[in-house]
């Protein structure tokens, strides 16, 4: 959950990579964000029609840095034909109604996600809501949801509205004129993580499935498609798993990310991340031995402060670890009377 780290490629590597990037006419315009991330990837792909894959958060700062960015390949917002989103992140859709609205470009996004962009924020407030009902049923003191939902709320202006002109299935093709991209539905960081393959040239550009340089978080989100009131919590590091094994497979030679620098092994990559959820829901399972736990008690015994001031971030975590071990069954999960959920070892 830092955005530092000893794993980035070196510099040299990079610069080499977003050198062969722009080859194919795929260029990185980096746009500052308000987030803990940092700044966020746009990619540009100068073909036809002339398209932008994200759009960066909703903010002056981050338009101005748009503006400037699409100027050094002499593009104007106005000149975008087609906007392509990676997910439902605000950091990545915020600027789509403003951009849309100037270029009068296609917008093309995971079929689902239409709804959601049609009705936000109304369906950014939800999705709070339902990570409060989350955090509440595993054990986050009740002031703690309150000041963070204030903050979620305040953060929602980061967002946008849109409208999906072009709706992506999973295994549908985008056809430019220079070149065709796989549609490919990773979900686990979102619901409606996608990654565009084009494996003419090996190239990926798969929003925040992959980073080098964090592991992606998988977010425990509400459905995009409602599934009823009695459906189980989605199980986003399950789901998350699943999507990078079936990315490990594909012949990409370049994975161009979300955030950070380009990624040329990715199955080295997804390895080593394998190896860390199976590490940490090994350490989960050694702190839910002794006694019934709930997911918030165990976010605090991993992080510390950290599983106050990002306390849906960290609960996401240690329930998407729980998840792989109840699947297991190497623990049971307890329904008590104080209505927290508490886990213990089975
Ligand atoms: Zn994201």
């Amino acid at each position: 959950m830092s955005t530092s780290g000893a794993e980035s490629v070196p510099e040299a590597d990079a610069a080499e990579s977003l050198a062969r990037a722009a080859r194919a006419g795929i260029h990185r315009l980096e746009l500052p964000t308000p987030f803990l991330v940092g700044r966020v990837n746009c990619w540009l792909i100068q073909d036809e029609p002339l398209t932008l894959v994200d759009t960066g958060p909703n903010s002056g700062s981050s338009l101005d840095a748009l503006e400037r960015a699409l100027a050094e390949h002499s593009v104007a917002v106005e000149d975008l034909e087609l906007i392509v989103l990676t997910h439902q992140h605000m950091d990545h859709v915020g600027l789509l109604e403003i951009v849309a609205r100037r270029s009068g470009a296609e917008v093309a996004a995971f079929a689902p996600l239409a709804g959601w962009l049609a009705a936000h924020p109304a369906s950014a407030a939800q999705d709070d809501a339902y990570a409060q009902d989350v955090m509440r049923n595993h054990g986050v003191p009740e002031e703690l949801i309150t000041v963070l939902g204030a903050v979620a709320a305040a953060f929602r202006a980061y967002g946008s509205r849109g409208e999906v002109t072009r709706p992506l299935g999973d295994a549908d093709r985008l056809t430019l004129r220079d070149r065709s991209f796989e549609v490919l539905h990773r979900p686990g960081h979102s619901p409606s993580d996608t990654v565009l393959f084009d494996e003419q040239r090996g190239i990926m550009i798969a929003g925040d499935h992959l980073l080098a340089h964090i592991s992606s978080n998988p977010v425990v989100t509400r459905p995009l498609t409602d599934p009823g009131p009695d459906a189980a919590r989605p199980r986003p590091l399950i789901d998350y798993i699943a999507s990078m094994r079936a990315t490990s497979e594909l012949p990409a030679r370049l994975v161009l990310p979300g955030h950070g620098d380009p990624i040329t092994d990715h199955p080295a990559l997804i390895a080593e991340r394998l190896r860390l959820h199976d590490r940490r829901a090994r350490k989960i399972l050694r702190i839910i031995e002794p006694g019934p736990i709930s997911a918030h008690d165990i976010a605090t015994r991993m992080w510390g402060n950290v599983a106050v001031t990002q306390a849906f971030l960290t609960l996401s975590e240690v329930l998407g670890h729980v998840d792989i071990l109840l699947a297991e069954g190497a623990v049971t999960q307890l329904s008590e009377q104080d209505g927290v959920i508490r886990f213990a070892a089975a």
